[in-house]
């Protein structure tokens, strides 16, 4: 079962019925990327709660907010479809048509978590983190999810939200989920839809170099150097707007002691940003 509320007062008294619930928070235009989460939370709780709401906070000035794909009725669709494999189970889509609904005017507090929100995708998009983690703060007080879901795709999005939570002292499990990608290797994403056929076939260029490095790397520490020389080369080539390893448990570029790095890559294709990352274990 699919209810859709679109006021904040619906979905608080909605809310008010169930007990434990799994929430999935999303901008929309869902592809099977958002629909992995659900499904997770799905096999978790008989109760989902499932956000669809394009968040202004989020957005530079010079950025997509205007044409961001919003497309409500296919991505209820979606969901009802995903549905119909969990009988007893009810997702609530909570999918405000107006944002004041979530940021009334009286609720302008903004939730910044130092440090990770000014690195790498932050110092491109000043502000941005700010924006998620004040959105995800709010939509957590009003829907008190015991479990939040999201993709690994965005992972500093994940750094920044798990260390909000750990910070405020929020009782509410984080599940990361792994990036759902095509086949050609591109990591779906709702401004995918953005690339004309060239850039298209350009775009799998970013997990073919993410994987060339993890072979190189070969599941050792000691050959991290050694990649970063690499990556060095390879951001001679300017659509890179970023391409490290990091840290996977720190967000550290001190690498000297990691089990697990991740690296992180974002490339340009005219004003398409491709981002994705990949984590390898290393001794
Ligand atoms: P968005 O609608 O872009 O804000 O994404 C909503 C959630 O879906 C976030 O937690 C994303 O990390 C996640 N997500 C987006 N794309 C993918 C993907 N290709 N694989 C897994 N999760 C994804």
């Amino acid at each position: 079962m699919v209810i859709l509320v679109q006021t904040t007062a619906q979905l608080l008294a909605e809310r008010a019925k169930n007990s434990k619930i799994g929430f999935v928070p999303t901008m929309g235009n869902l592809h099977q990327g958002h629909i992995s989460l659900l499904e997770r939370a799905l096999t978790e709780y008989k109760t989902v709660y499932f956000s669809i709401f394009v968040n202004p906070k989020q957005f530079g000035p010079n950025e997509d907010f205007a044409r961001y794909p919003r497309t409500l009725e296919n991505d209820i669709s979606l969901i009802d479809k995903l549905t119909q494999r969990f009988p007893n189970s009810k997702v609530v889509v909570y999918s405000p048509k107006d944002p004041q609904e979530v940021f009334p005017e009286n609720a302008d507090q903004l939730i910044s978590v130092w440090g990770l929100s000014t690195e790498l995708e932050g110092k491109i998009r000043p502000g941005h983190f700010d924006g998620v983690a004040t959105v995800v703060h709010r939509l957590f007080k009003l829907i008190k999810p015991e479990t939040a879901y999201f993709g690994l795709k965005d992972y500093q999005q994940y750094m920044v939200i798990r260390q909000m939570v750990k910070d405020l002292n929020m009782a509410i499990k984080i599940t990361g989920m792994p990036i759902i990608r095509e086949e050609s290797g591109l990591a779906l994403s709702s401004r995918n839809q953005y690339l004309d056929p060239e850039q298209k076939n350009t775009s799998i260029i970013v997990s073919q170099t993410l994987k060339q490095i993890i072979k190189k790397l070969d599941g050792k520490r000691d050959n991290i150097s050694k990649a970063r020389e690499i990556i060095q080369e390879i951001l001679n080539d300017s659509h890179w707007n970023y391409l490290e390893i990091r840290d996977s448990e720190t967000f550290s570029l001190n690498t000297t002691s990691s089990n697990n790095i991740t690296i992180l890559a974002v490339y340009q294709l005219g004003t398409t940003r491709l981002l994705d990352n990949m984590q390898v274990e290393i001794q």
